[in-house]
């Protein structure tokens, strides 16, 4: 493809275009041509930014730390004093406490007792730790050598950020320690992103919801849980509007009240082949979607498209699919959506298999693997054991994907495969 489709059936057009063997990498890359980063702003209190993107730059108002201070309880010295090859002793003149500074100036051959995070004296220009001096009736004896050069164990003002300092961009996103260094600059309120809201719901006749019995055949709705989780993690707005049957008026009820009320709407089931044919025509008179086959396993059917001013992703019913389908396609997406600047694959490592795996070559599989350290900390990975696309307890075991590309067979033991963890996925 030359240039980058401009509509979703543009996109469809493209010589290379196969819906019925479309890679992963190639479905990603369609779906984040799509993507526009939301662009509504919310104030919110520091402490209620956590997971949320911000929507202007921070620029430091102050320098941190403001003052030099000390890194080290000891005697705040003048290099030039201190004997390199015998003790030196000095006198103390006063303290400096984190809080307290001594307000005078040290001349030659005196020192301020002083603690961690005390403002330098004027005129002290290093810190001697205080395992390195004694105090006694003569003075602080200085151990010969404390301090290899001048500086040392001294805190820069500014060395962490300096006044005016732009300290984050506009689109990062805000972990744990971006909320102590925006704390740390005195700023108690910040523009983030609004919060992207994300409606899903299940399709399928024979599910029920948590709390209602079950009659032959029936089985629990839990695609609908693990959504809400996923989603939740990644600080969404989640919008839960059920199970609705494979009855086309109410899957087009519920297509367009979904669409009407969030950014994004996820469904469950319904896109696979039998299926698809009236979900499709019923999608066609609402939007813009494609259906797609992806070279992939589990997670076969997948359609991406547009309803109305919403995103729509249809992944497949079956739970393992939901989930794998949801981290390879939909994270990333929902990332950008939400303003993320230099969204980034999630990372892959290299990891001996200690056991083999069968596999035929033409599609790429996400295998669920639990990777175990030996006594020696040398990691390995194995399965999870039956890889059933319903086996939902494969996910629960995994700790990671181990992920086998479109052109791998059969792996033998011992052989690296790229691995994807799952803890802190999110
Ligand atoms: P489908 O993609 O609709 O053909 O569904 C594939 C398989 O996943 C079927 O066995 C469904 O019963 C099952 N399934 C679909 N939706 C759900 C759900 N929300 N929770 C649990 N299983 C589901
Ligand atoms: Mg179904």
């Amino acid at each position: 493809m030359s240039s980058a489709p401009r509509t979703l059936r543009e996109a469809s057009c493209a010589d290379d275009y196969d819906p019925n063997s479309m890679p992963v990498a190639k479905a990603r890359e369609l779906i984040r041509g799509f993507l526009a980063p939301m662009t509504a702003i919310e104030r919110v209190h520091v402490r209620s930014a956590l997971g949320r993107v911000l929507a202007e730059d921070v620029v430091s108002p102050i320098a941190v730390p403001g003052h030099d201070n000390s890194a080290m309880d000891g005697y705040a010295v003048r290099f030039a004093d201190l004997e390199a090859n015998e003790e030196t002793v000095l006198k103390r003149v006063g303290e400096s406490f984190a809080g307290k500074p001594w307000p005078g100036a040290i001349g030659a051959g005196e020192c301020v007792r002083i603690f961690t995070g005390g403002v330098m004296p004027r005129g002290a220009d290093s810190v001697v730790m205080q395992e390195r001096a004694v105090e006694d009736a003569n003075g602080v004896r200085v151990a010969p050598g404390a301090v290899a050069k001048s500086g040392q164990n001294r805190r820069f003002a500014g060395e962490d950020l300096k006044a005016g300092q732009v300290v984050f961009r506009s689109g990062q996103r805000i972990h744990p320690a971006e909320l102590g260094m925006i704390a740390s600059l005195g700023i108690g309120e910040i523009s983030v992103f609004r919060k992207l809201r994300v409606a899903f719901f299940s399709t399928g006749d024979e599910l029920r919801s948590v709390g209602t019995p079950l009659a032959a055949g029936e089985i629990y709705d839990s695609n609908r849980y693990t959504l809400h989780g996923m989603l939740t993690r990644l600080d969404c707005d989640v919008i839960d509007m059920g199970v609705v049957e494979d009855v086309p008026e109410k899957l087009e009820h519920a297509f367009a009240a979904a669409a009407a009320a969030a950014d994004v709407v996820i469904t469950s089931g319904g896109v696979s082949v039998g299926e698809a044919d009236y979900v499709k025509q019923l999608l066609d008179k609402l939007g813009e979607v494609l259906f797609w086959k992806i070279a992939m396993k589990p997670g076969r059917p997948l359609a991406y498209g547009k309803i109305g001013g919403a995103h729509f992703f249809g992944l497949p019913g079956n739970p393992v699919s939901v989930m794998v389908t949801f981290y390879q396609f939909v994270r990333d997406a929902l990332l950008i959506l939400q303003g993320q600047r230099d969204v980034a694959p999630l990372p892959t490592f290299k990891v001996p298999l200690s056991a083999p795996i069968r596999k035929v070559p033409g599609r790429t599989e996400f295998q669920r693997g639990i990777m175990t350290a030996n006594s020696d900390g040398a990691w390995t990975v194995r399965t999870t054991g039956d890889q059933g696309s319903g086996i939902l307890s494969s996910m629960s075991q995994a700790n990671c994907f181990i992920i086998l590309g479109s052109d791998t067979g059969n792996v033998a033991a011992g052989e690296l495969v790229d691995v994807q963890l799952l803890e802190g996925l999110v």
